[in-house]
């Protein structure tokens, strides 16, 4: 579904990604880990399109019904109507865009772009109501802006409110277990785990083993000065669970 082939991305003049290979399947979850300014965030925004970076080598492909697109030929919008599904690291706040009305919005666009059929303002509020109970989310997300004044983890809980939603065929979810208490964790992994099925893909960005004990990766990947250094199944989760970055860095920087 997604062929990511030495992808190369600048931001400010400096390059953050120096050539990023990957391929995901449909119906695969894939983890990013990695320590802090490895360049998995930059990874996910240039996935998304991202006005900020400026992609200066290789190629994203996106497979669609069959159909190959070029993902980084497309505007950011684009990518969003085809499927493509970014949840923030730092999710923003949008006074004076009402919550309900975001939501319906992008829902519409989603299904007009696909060829869906649109739903009517009722029908679009019981299955609004529906994910929100799955959610376990308050009927006050309703009639706020978009995030505004939410706290951290009612914000991680609104990218996925927008997640089930909409979709997506490719979910990007950047750090969205972080500033999580555990319960919500529980109900952020009950909604991934509720979109994942055999024609989407999920790439989960996350610092802990703790996301991975409830959505279980197919492959482990770990990000480091812009370049996967190790790829692995679950285990090397738990493996960098107890030991740390360490001992993969020293055998890339050639130390012992
Ligand atoms: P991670 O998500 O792995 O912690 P990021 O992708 O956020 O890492 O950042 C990777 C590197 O890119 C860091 O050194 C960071 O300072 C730099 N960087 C990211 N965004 C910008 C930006 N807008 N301007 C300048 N530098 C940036
Ligand atoms: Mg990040």
């Amino acid at each position: 579904m997604l062929e990511v082939k030495d992808l190369k991305a600048s931001v400010g003049g400096s390059e953050i990604l120096h050539g990023i290979n990957l391929k995901i399947n449909a119906g695969e979850v894939h983890a990013i880990m990695g320590p802090n300014g490895s360049g998995k965030s930059t990874l996910s925004k240039v996935l998304a399109g991202h006005p900020s970076y400026e992609v200066t080598g290789g190629s994203v492909n996106f497979e669609v019904n069959r159909k190959p697109i070029d993902l980084l030929s497309l505007e950011p919008d684009v990518r969003a109507k085809e499927g493509v599904f970014l949840g923030f690291q730092y999710p923003v706040e949008i006074p004076g865009v009402g919550n309900i009305a975001f939501l319906r919005e992008s829902f519409n666009e989603v299904c007009a772009h696909q060829g869906l059929e649109a739903m009517n303002e009722e029908e679009f509020m019981k299955l609004v109501k529906d994910k929100m109970r799955l959610l376990e989310i308050g009927e006050h997300f309703l009639t706020r802006d978009v995030n505004e004044g939410f706290s951290g983890g009612e914000k991680k809980k609104n990218e996925i409110l927008q997640m089930a939603l909409l979709n997506p065929r490719l979910a990007l979810l950047d750090e969205t277990d972080s500033g999580l208490d555990i319960d919500a964790l529980k109900i952020v992994a009950k909604g991934v785990n509720a979109l994942k099925s055999k024609y989407n893909a999920i790439l989960l960005v996350t610092h802990y083993q703790r996301l991975l004990d409830y959505i279980v990766p197919d492959y482990v990947h770990v990000l480091y000065k812009g370049k996967i250094i190790k790829s692995g199944d679950r285990s090397l989760a738990l493996e960098l669970e107890k030991k740390g970055y360490d001992w993969l860095i020293a055998d890339v920087e050639g130390k012992h």
